[in-house]
């Protein structure tokens, strides 16, 4: 079926030959269909590649896989309660059981829906009984300083993010999650000195939750012996005879 294929089939084949090359894209060359086909069945995308220089009724259009959607996440409740006491999660950041391996598909805005009224029901009922302590101390600044160099957390946030789509994204093996791994724990060394030593940021605490989640995904993808839905690893191309959970 050739580009015709599954998408987890078309961006797993993709990846493969963007990393034999090490290249940030392939083409895709529609440039076979006549002009009018085109611009009837895709005014947009013309529109858009024209826009930055790009004709596709003649030239090949550089394209790479991007995430969708991020199945597991946070361990909800049939009411979005997480383990944390009060504390709710809802839509895409969930982990509520709905769908399996892969995303059921077209089914994650519904059931952001379903789960953000559930929780309202559930929080309206809690709050009646909640109390708020009102001692909560004055956070503590004393013997750190103002930073300057606030490009160790905007390149550190770079860096994971680019350390999760090489190593962690739509192919992976052992060698490429160790290689993750590795790296990540640089980044977090560096990371917490900085919150030691500096006042915090909005930027700071992101980039540390971005470090935490991360690091969370690698050690659940080590954990998975076997390749099913969206978890593909060359190491373990088949599914393994038993389901085993990896939730941390
Ligand atoms: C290309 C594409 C097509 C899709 N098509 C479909 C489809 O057809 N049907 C379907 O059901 N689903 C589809 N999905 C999936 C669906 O769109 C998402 O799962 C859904 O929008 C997630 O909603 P959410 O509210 O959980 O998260 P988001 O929409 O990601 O909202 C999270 C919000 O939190 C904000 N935020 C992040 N960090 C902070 C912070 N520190 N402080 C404050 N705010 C913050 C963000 O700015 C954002 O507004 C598609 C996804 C993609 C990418």
């Amino acid at each position: 079926r050739g580009s015709l294929a599954p998408r987890d089939i078309v961006a797993r084949a993709v990846d493969n030959e963007m990393k034999k090359s090490g290249d940030d894209f392939v083409y895709l060359d529609i440039t076979m269909r006549k002009k009018a086909d085109i611009l009837t069945h895709f005014p947009n995308i013309y529109a858009k590649c024209l826009s930055i220089g790009i004709d596709m009724t003649k030239d090949f259009i550089p394209v790479t896989p991007a995430s969708h959607y991020m199945c597991g996440g946070i361990l909800v409740d049939e009411y979005g309660k997480s383990s944390i006491q009060n504390l709710y999660a809802c839509g895409e950041v969930s982990s509520t059981g709905l769908h399996g391996a892969n995303r059921l598909a077209s089914n994650s805005l519904l059931e952001a829906t379903v789960f953000a009224h559930r929780i309202y029901l559930s929080a309206l009922e809690n709050y009646k009984n909640n109390i708020i302590p009102d001692e909560i101390p004055e956070w503590n600044e004393q013997g750190v300083t103002q930073s300057n160099e606030d490009i160790l957390v905007t390149h550190n946030l770079r860096e994971t993010q680019k350390i999760m789509s090489d190593y962690v994204g739509i192919v992976r093996s052992d060698f490429r999650l160790d290689r993750a791994m590795r790296r990540l724990f640089l980044l977090y060394e560096e990371t917490e000195e900085f919150y030691k030593k500096n006042k915090v940021s909005v930027k700071l605490c992101e980039l540390r939750n971005v470090i935490q989640v991360a690091y969370m995904v690698i050690k659940s993808a080590v954990a998975r012996k076997e390749s099913r839905g969206l978890h593909f690893t060359t190491d373990y191309p088949d599914h393994a005879k038993e389901l085993v959970d990896t939730i941390i």
